[in-house]
């Protein structure tokens, strides 16, 4: 068995579900310690991260990942137990198989096979792992970028292990991600008896107008790198449920997925203006959940996309598609940065699994990563 593949059982026997760690981190720590990194655990209420450095000199190369997994759904609907990493048919199955368990082992091995060809290596390799990512994310990456920031810590280059391939090893290398923003709006009516409709003011005649005007509406046109801004519903609520009554409001849920061809408060500011000229009564509350990035082409991509091509073969295509992850908080410290890692097809799924061939080639590319951007000093 493979050192990588190894260790990424190892952290799969852990269950490790969100924000809990389960001893993942130490089992990384105590590796990382062996070859030269200075660790500082960073616990922020329950839950457990750290960072890592090896090296005072920059640039500063940061691997960034999460030990958190998402519960398993109902155990009997598994194939093998979640939490006991089994390989069948050329596939290692566990929770967090592919998310992202066999990026951290590979962050790991990569460390060690690079610490040993380069010792003398130049700038610092970092590695910035929380408990926290699957959940609601507010005491992990977002407290250590924080801290880290306070103190003017900064990333050159940073890969997030997330499994950002689509159908084979390579192919698929994140450069980006959209912002999301969240509204409710609850439109005001006045209840009536549905047979006296001029005592009463129904609000989801009065917002069925507006919210065509919304779906109908051009945001952007998105960029090289996005795709336009979009606006989706996705609830809404009115009515008692007797057949007889005009309700008294209408709830309204939606979301923007935008480019950085918008901003969220440019967003608002529009929507604002539409409910407006509609003439509705209303209350509307924000949710930002994330802000958009883009790494453009450079020397993080260009080191990646060599070195997948070297050791997978394949030409890492460059996207900003799918939902946010830790890297919309990383960014606000990191130069460049990108997510890479296995294919995702079977994240958050029922019978999670990774390729046991892509394992050690995905260690083989993030060390000739490090190696083609920490060159021997
Ligand atoms: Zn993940």
């Amino acid at each position: 068995m493979s050192d990588t593949l190894q260790l990424a059982c190892e952290l799969i026997r852990r269950d490790s579900v969100t924000p809990r760690d389960q001893g993942c981190q130490e089992l990384m720590i105590d590796r990382l310690e062996a070859i030269g990194f200075r660790v500082e655990r960073m616990r922020f209420g329950e839950v457990d991260n750290f960072w890592a450095r090896r090296g005072d000199a920059g640039p500063v190369f940061c691997f960034a990942g999460h030990t958190d997994v998402v519960p398993t759904g109902p155990l009997t609907q598994w194939d093998s137990p979640p939490f006991e990493p089994t390989v069948r048919n050329g596939l290692l199955y566990g929770r967090g198989a592919a998310d992202m368990k066999a990026s951290l082992a590979a962050f790991v091995t990569a460390c060690e096979r690079f610490v040993a060809k380069c010792p003398d290596h130049a700038g610092s390799i970092a590695l910035l792992i929380t408990s926290d990512e699957e959940g609601v994310a507010t005491d992990g990456t977002v407290k250590v970028v924080e801290a880290l920031a306070a103190r003017g810590e900064l990333i050159d280059y940073c890969i997030v292990g997330e499994p950002t391939s689509e159908q084979v090893l390579g192919d698929t290398v994140k450069n980006g991600r959209r912002g999301s923003l969240s509204g409710h709006l609850v439109v005001h009516g006045i209840q009536g008896h549905i047979a006296y409709p001029q005592l009463a003011k129904n609000p989801i005649h009065l917002i069925a107008p507006a919210l065509a005007e919304l779906a109908a509406t051009e945001w952007d046109q998105g960029n090289a790198y996005f795709p336009p801004t979009s606006w989706q519903v996705s609830n809404i609520q009115a009515g008692t449920g007797a057949t007889n009554v005009i309700p008294g409001h209408c709830d309204v849920h939606f979301n923007f997925r935008f480019s950085p061809e918008c901003t969220a408060e440019a967003l608002k500011e529009r929507v604002y203006q539409i409910l407006d000229t509609h003439g509705l009564s209303y209350e509307l509350h924000w949710l930002l959940s994330g802000q958009p990035f883009l790494t453009p082409p450079g020397d993080l991509t260009a080191a990646l996309g060599d070195a997948i091509h070297y050791v997978a073969g394949a030409e890492a295509n460059l996207s900003t598609s799918g939902g946010t992850s830790d890297g919309r908080f990383i960014k606000r410290i990191a130069r460049e940065l990108v997510e890479f890692g296995p294919v995702n097809a079977t994240i958050h799924k029922l019978n999670e699994c990774v390729d046991v061939e892509a394992i050690e080639p995905l260690a083989d590319i993030y060390a000739l990563t490090l190696e083609k951007l920490l060159p021997a000093a």
